[in-house]
């Protein structure tokens, strides 16, 4: 049952909102989680169909989730966090196995690349000493550029995983392919055991354990704001009153739709109406007959017959790339379930121009495509298949809310615009996917972190 107030409502049940009320509730704060979709987990979702158990964005977080989920979720969290073994990159520039950390890297860009080692030590080193306050208008491009000039193989090698997993392109500012790339780089890429159902269902009774309401089905209509201060949220029709607001869905949705631009100076709606959305994702999935088994083709594979690094050709329809997360038993331990998540990038302006009829052939041939690729890795794949399915940007769109089905956010500059809400609007916030490094699991919950740090201080002054 919703209450007449709370210190803080937040708007979202995705990984930042839920870390964040989690956060909150732990420094005694009454705190309303409010989620839209009669699901939670936002982006970082699954879904059932038959007897198999989708996870939407599973494929990997870096090392760095381990400490996150032990620090704002509990030990039992960190527990379940494992190293995934095996990713592999097959395109025609190279066919290689990396477990993608600094001693593989190593090894592959000496060995396979064929680069000088101090030039690979210089690299890293400039990883290392990157700092997000520095003042650097270099590109990734320019960054690449300066130690593997004219190495397009390298550079596909080191960054398009990281495109497939926020989006970016080269010429995003260095600064956040540094961090994301970093934060892999140290020791690898990392699961949770038991799935993501299992993941939201632990998250669930951790909130509710520590007081949260959490409350699905639930939207946020309208944010009441008073002489520039935060007072209540419309929720499906209701008035719930607060101290403070976090938005964790779309960053422009939240200032323009939500709070209202009326509220906002002229100048700050300017810079949140240049703010760039990331881009979009298509994904199928295949669940593998009960009884049937998959051979190991490794866990993460990026595939393309792109002939070069192109983020461009990575968006297009005309499908050359993807990454195929594969799921074993060991991913939930005790079944002995199979199923593989494909997983492109994708532009939404491509798929809402579709009428029905051309969006479920588009959605349908999609799957078939993807079906063909993946003969080459089991060739009897239609055979053993039960189950396929297909999410496309307006898919993600629908779920989540975010405007353009944007499924990493906003560029850099959406950073900025999040940060600052508060300066604008005394008692509002926004957490999630945002500047590209504040994206993904491990980005996306610290930042909850953040901001729920920011709303805690906040409402203490208030209450003084
Ligand atoms: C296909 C795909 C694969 C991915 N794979 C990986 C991966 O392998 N590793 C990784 O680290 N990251 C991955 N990601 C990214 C990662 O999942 C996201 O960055 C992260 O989960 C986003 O969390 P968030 O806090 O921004 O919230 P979001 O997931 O964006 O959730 C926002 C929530 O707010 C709710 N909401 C919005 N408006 C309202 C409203 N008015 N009222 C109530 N509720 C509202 C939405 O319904 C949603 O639940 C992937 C993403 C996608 C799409």
């Amino acid at each position: 049952m919703l209450k007449n107030r709370y210190d803080i409502i937040v708007i979202g049940g995705g990984l930042g909102g839920l870390t964040a009320a989690n956060r909150l509730a732990r420094a005694g704060r009454s705190v309303l989680l409010a989620e839209q979709h009669s699901q939670l987990g936002g982006l970082a979702t699954f879904f059932q169909r038959k007897d198999h158990v989708f996870d939407v964005a599973l494929h990997g977080f870096p090392v760095g989730m381990k400490k996150s989920f032990r620090k704002y979720w509990g030990a039992d969290f960190a527990d379940r966090v494992t190293q995934v073994k095996s990713v592999r990159f097959h395109n025609p520039q190279y066919r290689l196995e990396s477990t993608f950390d600094t001693r593989d890297f190593t090894a592959r860009l000496t060995g396979h690349f064929k680069i000088p080692a101090q030039t690979v030590q210089a690299f890293f080193d400039a990883i290392a000493n990157m700092n997000f306050y520095d003042q650097n208008d270099e590109t990734t491009r320019d960054f690449f550029n300066r130690f593997f000039p004219g190495r397009t193989d390298v550079w596909r090698f080191l960054m398009e995983p990281i495109t497939y997993a926020n989006g970016s392109t080269l010429d995003e500012p260095a600064i956040t392919y540094g961090i994301v790339f970093g934060n892999f780089m140290s020791e690898g890429v990392y699961t949770f055991t038991g799935g993501t159902d299992l993941m939201i269902a632990m998250m669930t009774e951790e909130l509710r354990r520590n007081g949260v309401d959490v409350e699905t089905n639930l939207q946020a209509e309208r944010i009441i704001i008073e002489k520039q201060k935060v007072k209540a949220v419309v929720l499906n029709g209701r008035e719930v009153a607060c101290d403070a607001a976090i938005g964790n869905g779309s960053l422009p949705r939240l200032i323009r739709e939500l709070a209202g631009a009326e509220h906002f100076d002229p100048a700050f709606i300017d810079d949140v109406n240049a703010v760039r959305l990331s881009t979009s994702s298509c994904q199928v999935y295949v669940g593998i007959k009960d009884g049937e088994k998959l051979p190991f083709i490794g866990d993460l594979i990026f595939a393309s017959t792109w002939p070069e690094f192109d983020p461009e050709a990575l968006l297009s329809p005309d499908i050359t790339s993807r990454t195929y997360s594969v799921y074993y038993p060991e991913i939930r331990p005790g079944t002995r379930k199979y199923s593989i998540v494909a997983s492109m990038n994708a532009r939404h302006r491509d798929w809402v121009s579709l009428d029905r009829q051309q969006y479920r052939a588009a959605k349908q041939a999609m799957i078939e495509n993807t079906l063909d690729a993946l003969t080459e890795y089991i060739p009897n794949i239609r055979a053993i298949a039960d189950y396929t399915e297909a999410a496309t940007p307006k898919t993600f769109a629908r779920y989540t809310g975010h405007l353009g089905g944007a499924t990493f956010g906003t560029k850099f500059e959406g950073l900025r615009c999040s940060m600052d809400l508060g300066k604008h609007i005394s008692g509002l916030f926004h957490t999630g996917s945002v500047g590209i490094i504040m994206s993904g699991w491990l980005g996306a919950a610290n930042y909850g972190v953040i901001t729920a740090n920011e709303a805690d201080k906040y409402i203490a002054a208030l209450q003084r």
